[in-house]
């Protein structure tokens, strides 16, 4: 049978039409490739790695990089093999990537110099994108890899669009990180469902900036492989940094930015000073975690020429499932994650019946469509557990308004639990934050032997603010029922966030409970 379409295709397939495009460049560097360089470039990764490195399909590949524009000509020629690309958070320590590597079986590492301490005790042969002399056994340099191999050297595998073509791992924010397999068809529903709707934005070549994790399906998926496979420019940042990226927007004339909350708190609360110039923004979005709308107040008096929207997705959705549409002159009305992208089917259902919910009422959001993962990885448990009769449970807690604008309130598993009542924690951290003078916010429960569980705060304040516990929990208490006022308000320096921008609960309920704070 004919190979049948794969997510490196469909961006090749964009790369031969528009060869002298910029597709990607790298922010700090200036280095970039157009179309016709990033098509060749993956061809000739495909072709050493496979003559040179023996990488066949089904083979996993671990990349273990910070963002940079070989990370996704890699991911493609891994992809290119019917190989499978799974990567990992280049801020684990050791043991994490280890567990990891023998979690997804693999076989070779894709990583950088100053990597290669964590993974020597891997023992397993390594190419390095970056550096020079590396003399150690099993290291071979990318530059050495791919000398002299032709691009008509690739020969293109019996690939079909149901197999595995990445293993990415989820966040871990509510558990142990899990493998989640994602197929071609995924990330080519993924790419194609979220860009076609994208494109409602307007004319024109659109320049995003990546600064969120390669590592993550939201970097990869949504903001790297989808906006290649349209045509866009991606300049590629490896970490955030307000001031880099307000220079990057700046310098590269960047119309799109995805973030995450933790970023977006930091455009709402810093802004640019004017120092840049920003007209060139026509739309912020969020997503990945809760944001309150007060935020998105500020950022979009900050911006007034940008729209600012939400989406939402998580990595079992082989990136986002729903984003508002901007639309030029539309009524301000912050809070919703949008529209369902087109493809996705959703259903909202009561918690504990599963009964299918009406408009307006609350329950665990529930999803089917093309884009969403075939199963967790070796865990046949949790994939039983989480898509049930075709449907993926998504431990989200949500509802739908009359117009089909899907609100992500909180997760399941994270509700504080007041007698018989439930306490987002997400709803206090967004008031919270609407305080000028407040930073930074994390709500979580304190156990209570009346009521179970009450919940309490840990607040960054500004620099110069006098703000008291008492003044903290008056401002909240004005605000909300009685049940969910705060009883206990801590001061800290920072709230504890993953690499992927959420609020590491999970650490700070631990430490909390062996009383370190
Ligand atoms: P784990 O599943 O391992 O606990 P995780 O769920 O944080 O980790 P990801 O797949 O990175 O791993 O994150 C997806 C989750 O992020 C969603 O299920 C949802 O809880 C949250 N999320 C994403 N976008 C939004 C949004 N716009 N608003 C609220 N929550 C969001
Ligand atoms: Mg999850």
């Amino acid at each position: 049978a004919d190979p049948e379409l794969s997510i490196t295709d469909l961006v090749l397939h964009r790369a031969a039409a528009c060869p002298s495009a910029l597709a990607l460049v790298d922010a700090a560097t200036g280095r970039a490739l157009t179309f016709g360089a990033l098509r060749s470039a993956v061809l000739v990764a495909a072709a050493a790695l496979s003559s040179r490195a023996r990488v066949r399909r089904g083979d996993a590949v671990l990349l273990l990089a910070p963002n940079c524009i070989l990370y996704p000509v890699c991911f493609l020629a891994v992809t290119a093999l019917g190989a499978v690309a799974t990567t990992a958070n280049p801020l684990y320590n050791p043991r994490e990537i280890a567990k990891q590597a023998a979690d997804a079986r693999a076989k070779l590492v894709v990583t950088v110099s100053d990597l290669l301490p964590k993974i020597v005790d891997l023992r397993l042969p390594t190419i390095l994108l970056d550096g020079d002399g590396a003399s150690l056994p099993n290291v071979t340099l990318y530059s050495d890899l791919v000398a002299g191999v032709q691009e008509t050297e690739y020969r293109r595998p019996p690939t079909r669009q149901s197999d595995t073509a990445a293993l990415f791992y989820s966040s871990g924010t509510t558990g142990e990180s899990k493998g989640v397999v994602l197929t071609h068809r995924n990330f080519i529903a993924a790419a194609t469902m979220v860009t076609s709707d994208q494109d409602q934005l307007g004319e024109g070549r659109n320049v995003l900036l990546c600064f969120l994790p390669m590592f993550h399906i939201f970097g990869m998926s949504v903001v790297t492989l989808g906006q290649l496979q349209r045509g866009n420019t991606v300049v590629v940042m490896a970490r955030f940094d307000l001031d880099a990226v307000l220079a990057a927007v700046e310098r590269h004339r960047v119309t799109y930015l995805f973030c995450a909350p933790p970023v977006m708190i930091a455009l709402a609360k810093h802004g640019s000073g004017g120092r840049y110039d920003l007209s060139s923004l026509r739309c912020i979005g969020s997503g990945a975690a809760p944001l309150g709308n007060d935020v998105m107040e500020v950022v979009a008096d900050k911006f007034p020429d940008a729209e600012i929207i939400q989406g939402y997705g998580m990595t079992e959705t082989c990136g986002i499932i729903s984003l508002e549409y901007p639309q030029k002159g539309r009524a301000r009305q912050f809070g919703s994650t949008g529209a369902l992208v087109t493809g996705v089917e959703a259903k909202i259902v009561d918690v504990k019946t599963m009964k299918h919910l009406p408009p307006n009422k609350l329950g665990e959001i529930c999803l089917r469509g093309p884009n969403i993962m075939r199963g967790y990885f070796n865990n046949l448990k949790a994939t039983e557990f989480t898509i049930k009769q075709g449907w993926l449970h998504t431990g989200d807690l949500g509802y739908f308004d009359e117009r089909g604008q899907l609100y992500v309130v909180d997760r399941l598993k994270e509700l504080i639990k007041y007698k018989g009542f439930q306490i987002a924690p997400a709803e206090l951290e967004g008031l919270l934050l609407s305080h000028a003078e407040i930073l930074d916010a994390v709500v979580i429960p304190y156990p209570d032997l009346e009521a179970g569980e009450v919940p309490i705060a840990y607040v960054v304040r500004s620099p110069k603010s006098s703000l008291s516990e008492v003044d903290v929990q008056k401002f909240i208490e004005k605000q909300v029922t009685y049940y969910k006022r705060l009883r206990k308000v801590t001061f800290v320096e920072s709230v504890p966030k993953s690499a992927s921008g959420k609020i590491l609960r999970r650490e700070l309920i631990a430490q909390v409970r062996s009383s370190k704070l």
